[in-house]
């Protein structure tokens, strides 16, 4: 046999391909995958377009453009008023899971643990194996998801090195609180490691709640890697350009770690998002006002279908119990089943769990579509059950 990695081989292709692919076989609406199905803003492609023509595509610097470190730093201080040297701690990577990958290689070495919180996002727990740090998962529990404070503060050891952290949460949509941040943020300062926040959704958090970055509670500056993607800020997923927010002697190590990983990103994508992060502040909230409204259709829709339909504060995603409309099988079976049969696509949520026992009545929807489409995919749905209905009546 040809030489190969143990962990890629023993690691399947994503379930977001996987399901994305089915969507496609079957011509199902796909509320799988997290991507938006509108364009993002027109100004921010306009910027990509022109910079292609204007005669700077080599290679940008290592860390980014300036213009984007220091959009980055300007959206930090405006957003959530962290003051960040644009030129030592801020790092521009291709999207936030080369982010990710970049934090995790700078702050571990094998043997190092790491705090995982359950259900995660798919790349964490490969990754962290794969750079031979050890994983210890904690679980949060639905329908609140709260934290589990006593599981967390026991899986801190003398050899964790780090906790990764994302909130708002994909994919619960859980928006973690004021006062769980602080419990983390304690367990972070008395362990003497860092938090690696992945804080993609940022700006995706409802009915007036704020998304709270770890980094700006006391004693976190130092101590925080925050991690930003433009592909869900400005609804532009395929573009792959993130930013990591670090106090300079870490920052210093995710450009080392990006170095070797991609070392740099495409310097007309990062001055158009850079473009992006000075819109005005009305653009923020009418994307968060917008996905709220598509979240209130879709999980009432889903409500009036009989789902157990879980509460979400922030991200893409609505998580949903299909218990009660009597399916014999487990998630990955229902969400086959589902783009089969009603020709919408959706993503079980034991793809989110490592450990033993994940639950196995959920299926996450995706409601970063327009309103017609959750509408039509609410219909496809309503008319399967009632075939289901009537079959059964038979
Ligand atoms: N983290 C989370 C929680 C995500 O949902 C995603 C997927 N979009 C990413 C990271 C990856 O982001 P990007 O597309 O910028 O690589
Ligand atoms: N973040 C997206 C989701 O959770 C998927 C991104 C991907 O396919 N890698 O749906």
């Amino acid at each position: 046999m040809l030489p190969q990695n143990a962990l890629l081989a023993a690691t399947g292709t994503t379930i977001f391909t996987v399901m994305s692919a089915l969507a496609v076989q079957h011509g199902a609406i796909n509320l799988g995958q997290g991507f938006p199905d509108t364009e993002g803003p027109a100004e921010i492609v306009a910027a990509a377009a022109a910079a292609l023509k204007d005669g700077r595509n080599q290679y940008p610097p290592l860390t980014g453009v300036p213009e984007l470190r220091q959009a980055v730093a300007a959206a930090n201080r405006r957003f959530w008023g962290i003051e960040a040297d644009p030129d030592r701690e801020v790092v521009v990577t291709s999207g936030a899971t080369e982010a990710l990958a970049a934090c995790l290689m700078a702050v571990l070495n094998p043997g190092d643990e790491v705090v995982l919180l359950e259900p995660l996002y798919d790349t964490y727990l490969p990754f962290v194996r794969m750079i031979g740090a050890v994983p210890k998962l904690v679980r949060l529990s639905p329908p609140e998801w709260a934290l589990p404070r006593a599981e967390l503060a026991a899986a801190f050891g003398p050899k964790t090195r780090a906790i990764l952290l994302n909130t708002p949460m994909n994919p619960t949509g859980k928006v973690f609180t004021a006062d769980e941040l602080a419990f983390i943020a304690g367990l972070v300062a008395r362990h003497d490691c860092v938090a690696i926040c992945d804080e993609v959704y940022e700006h995706l958090t409802f009915d007036g709640r704020r998304h709270i970055p770890l980094m700006t509670l006391p004693g976190m500056r130092e101590r925080s890697l925050r991690i930003g993607s433009a592909g869900k800020t400005f609804s532009l997923t395929g573009w792959k350009v993130g930013y990591v927010t670090a106090a300079a002697p870490l920052a210093e190590l995710v450009a080392k770690a990006h170095q070797l990983l991609t070392f740099t990103t495409p310097p007309n994508l990062q001055r158009a998002v850079a473009v992006g992060l000075a819109l005005p502040d009305e653009y923020f909230i009418t994307l968060a006002d917008g996905l709220a409204r598509q979240r209130d259709l879709l999980s009432a829709g889903l409500r009036r279908l009989g789902f157990g339909v879980l509460p979400t504060r922030g991200s893409y995603f609505v998580t949903a119990d299909f218990s009660p409309l009597g399916f014999a099988g487990d998630d990955a079976a229902f969400c086959r089943h589902i783009t089969e049969a009603a020709k919408v696509a959706a993503i079980p949520v034991s793809a989110f769990y490592a450990g033993p026992d994940a639950p196995t009545h959920y299926a996450r929807f995706a409601f970063c579509k327009r309103p017609e489409v959750l509408a039509e995919a609410l219909d496809r749905l309503g008319r399967w059950a009632a075939r289901r209905t009537s079959a059964a009546a038979d």
